[in-house]
């Protein structure tokens, strides 16, 4: 008991609490303090906004603008974009909110002192493709989180959040969260009258394709870590589209993007034979979705399902051909500036492999799957939608909120909206929390009561890791592998391997069945006893453990989901190889989940799909 003695508790209360200072964080609470102006907004973030979440590296490109002061695009054509990326089904009401601000943001973050591109000629922002302008992007967190840090009464850094607490006059509302810094160890109780959850995507699920030493090296961010939905599923949130993992095709080895060297750049891709093969598949594709292999642009899980079937006829490696292009230097130094700017692995991988991308060309790959609802693909928490333009089913009371009453979302964690990005992200977070405030006034006096009882078991629960490992650790005396407890390593690459071998992962080249995802429950079921008995060495292992109970309940959620849609929807990102085809008839609608967390049992049920835009 000696530690939890030494261990201080922390009380801290708001009006809104937000959850995570990535991009929708930072957006979150820079609007709650616009609209909120006397009221107490506290952010909470694991590691330190000022360069946190999957920006914290920079970025070269803002993902999600639509110019409207040029008359560039149109809300409108950003749905029917990616809608048609997403083989038909998003959240338009979401979607075109989002699109609606976006270009506010953009402009803010300009004002905010981000420089962006822009066209010698036109003067307007220097386009990359048609929804991407390009930004000299290195200290573009930075810069968000100066104007979150101005905008929170007060940001509290390395303090991960583990567990939302209920109101206990009320079960189904939210009063608050727990969870301690990473630093310190002391025990932080946040008590809130409302709850953004913005705590990013999450990677790390599926086993990816660098391990070893190269572990660490995951598109995205690894420590995205699943938060964003297991917090809101443990709180008995509905949640959408968990099957929807995505794949990117990157280049090896580095993950490095291809978006600019696509869209900017204009170089393409060959087979091992130097053959364009795209065409190739065309009419094997036309079989399996029908005629979303005709839409433009083609659907990204689509131009990822050519190259998996390139590969597997025996063509591999596919290669980006950038040896034309890098002849101009123009175009060569904005090729590498591409990565310095955000991923400069891929700079050092291809240095260390003797690769001179104006003399190589060099290998792409298709990545181990992601789960997130900000980039292209939409998992995450059913959201209530705006009440101008969301369909009557789609709203039960503030825009985004969940379905539990004062707990809203953005980001990553808002489900059925694809294609936000950073900028659309930031957006939504300023939606949600133009929305919490409003919810916060008519709330009134009356105030959400956490229960201490709660609070006190649940700090037993988190610091527990620590205690199993000061005891069992005596039980071991070479080596880690311990009889009373496992490490977080060992359950993540437990998780890992599950995930890869039975949900659709790299290695059964992303294809599954209903006796492997029946199997893959069961072990699932199996690790959730395990985890149970994790042990920490030290804070920051503590951190890992936690970060992996957020991960094995969303990797539930997403076998439960795969196993429940019962068609193969997105081929390039998962195969149900017993039921291989698109089937518009029974599935075009939203999946939905709700976790029962007193039982562990799932309930699911489809959603209708509502076309508002032509
Ligand atoms: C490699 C890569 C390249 C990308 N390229 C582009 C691009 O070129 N252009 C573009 O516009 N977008 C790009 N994106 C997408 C963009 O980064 C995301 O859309 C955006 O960051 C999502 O915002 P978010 O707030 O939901 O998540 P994040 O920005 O990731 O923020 C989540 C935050 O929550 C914190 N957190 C997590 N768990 C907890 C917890 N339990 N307790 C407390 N805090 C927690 C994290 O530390 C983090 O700060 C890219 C993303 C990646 C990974």
């Amino acid at each position: 008991m000696g530690l939890f003695g030494r261990r201080r508790t922390v009380f801290v209360d708001s009006d809104i609490l937000v959850i995570g200072g990535g991009m929708a964080g930072c957006g979150a609470t820079y609007e709650s303090r616009y609209w909120g102006r006397d009221l107490k907004v506290v952010c909470v973030e694991k590691a330190n906004i000022e360069r946190s979440g999957a920006v914290a590296q920079g970025l070269y490109a803002i993902n999600c603008y639509m110019g409207m002061q040029w008359d560039e695009n149109q809300p409108e054509d950003h749905v029917r974009y990616a809608r048609n990326d997403l083989m038909g089904l998003v959240r338009e009401d979401l979607g075109y909110d989002i699109a609606r601000h976006v270009d506010s943001t953009v402009h803010k973050f300009e004002e905010w002192g981000l420089p962006i591109m822009r066209d010698p000629e036109t003067g307007r922002y220097q386009r990359e493709g048609k929804w991407q302008i390009m930004i000299h992007g290195e200290s573009y967190k930075p810069i968000v989180a100066e104007a979150a840090r101005k905008a929170a009464t007060e940001v509290y850094n390395r303090i991960m959040v583990t567990h939302l607490l209920m109101d206990k006059t009320k079960p189904d509302r939210v009063a608050g969260a727990v969870g301690f810094n990473v630093r310190n160890g002391n025990f932080y109780v946040f008590r809130s009258k409302a709850v953004i959850v913005s705590a990013g995507g999450a990677s790390h699920i599926f086993k990816p394709r660098a391990v070893g030493e190269g572990m660490g090296r995951t598109w995205y961010a690894p420590w995205s870590s699943a938060s964003a939905y297991a917090l809101p599923i443990l709180a008995g949130a509905k949640m959408t589209q968990m099957e929807n993992r995505i794949v990117l095709t990157r280049f090896k080895d580095g993950y490095g993007p291809v978006g600019a060297y696509f869209l900017h750049l204009k170089t393409y891709t060959e087979n091992a034979y130097g053959e364009e093969y795209e065409s190739k598949w065309h009419d094997h594709t036309k079989e399996l979705v029908g005629d979303y292999i005709d839409r433009h642009p083609v659907p990204t899980c689509l131009r990822n399902h050519a190259f998996l079937e390139e590969v597997k006829a025996g063509r591999g490696p596919i290669r980006m051909v950038t040896k034309e292009a890098f002849q101009d230097p123009h175009k060569e130094t904005v090729g590498w500036e591409n990565f310095l700017g955000m991923t400069i692995g891929q700079a050092v991988v291809w240095a260390s492999q003797n690769i001179d991308p104006k003399h190589t060309d060099p290998e792409l790959t298709t990545s181990e799957p992601y789960v997130m609802g900000s980039h292209a693909t939409c998992s995450g928490a059913w959201a209530s939608g705006p009440a101008d333009y969301a369909p009557s089913e789609y709203q039960w009371g503030y825009n985004r909120m969940m379905t539990v009453e004062g707990l809203f979302g953005a980001g990553d964690t808002i489900g059925g909206t694809a294609h936000k990005f950073s900028s659309g992200s930031f957006t939504e977070g300023r939606i949600a929390g133009k929305a919490a405030v409003n919810y916060v006034n008519d709330l009134g006096n009356e105030q959400p009561q956490v229960s201490e009882a709660e609070y006190e078991d649940l700090r037993k629960v988190i610091f527990q890791p620590l205690e199993n490992y000061r005891v069992g650790r005596n039980e071991i005396v070479a080596g880690t592998v311990s009889p009373s407890y496992i490490l977080p390593i060992n359950g993540l690459q437990r998780l890992e391997k599950i995930m890869d071998e039975y949900v659709g992962g790299i290695s059964s080249h992303y294809t599954t069945n209903e006796p492997l995802l029946t199997r893959g429950l069961e072990l699932l079921s199996m690790l959730k006893e395990d985890v149970n008995h994790l042990g920490a060495e030290d804070l920051h292992q503590l951190q890992r453990a936690w970060e992996l109970h957020h991960r094995v309940l969303a990797s539930e959620a997403v076998t439960q989901h795969t196993m429940f849609r019962t068609e193969t929807r997105w081929p390039g990102y998962y195969y149900r190889a017993d039921h291989p085809k698109l089937d518009d008839t029974d599935w075009h609608c939203f999946t939905l989940s709700r976790y029962d967390r007193e039982s562990g049992k799932w309930e699911l049920e489809k959603a209708p799909v509502y076309h508002i835009v032509d």
